[in-house]
């Protein structure tokens, strides 16, 4: 089976996302194993983190330039992020008055097994501390 047979390429593709800070795309991280001479193609590393990601072991997000970017989720089932846009730190939330109000909204309009994607994007406290010393940074 293709599964069976990918199986190195999928651990390596998630050794390389556990190293990574923060969130990296599938480019980054293809880079990173092309240092190491793996020979792993870029489309198997996006492949490895879609089935990464579908198996709730590494978190996918949209950047907000519209790239999708993965990290190793140190928080298994269901839960947000606040993402720091300038250093990409990232916090795992959870967000009940999210979940309550996806599951009614979707429940008023007859929708039934409803899903939702909500992060947070911003600047971290260290990031915001940092752009009110030096003004010109507010530009960021
Ligand atoms: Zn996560
Ligand atoms: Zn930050
Ligand atoms: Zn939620």
């Amino acid at each position: 089976m293709v599964q069976q047979r990918n199986t190195w390429q999928r651990e390596r593709v998630r050794g390389a996302l556990s190293d990574a800070q923060g969130f990296v795309s599938a480019q980054d991280l293809h880079a990173a194993l092309r240092e190491e001479n793996t020979g792993i193609g870029l489309a198997t590393v996006y492949r490895a983190l879609a089935t990464l990601a579908a198996a709730g072991e590494a978190d996918q997000l949209q950047s907000p330039d519209g790239e999708a970017i993965y990290r190793a989720c140190s928080s298994t089932g269901h839960h947000h992020h606040l993402i720091c846009r300038s250093c990409g730190t990232a916090v795992e939330i959870e967000a009940h008055a999210v979940e309550e109000w996806a599951q009614s909204t979707a429940a008023a309009n007859g929708f039934t097994q409803a899903e939702h994607v909500v992060d947070i994007f911003g600047l971290c406290a260290a990031c915001t501390a940092r752009a009110a010393d030096t003004p010109a940074a507010r530009d960021l």
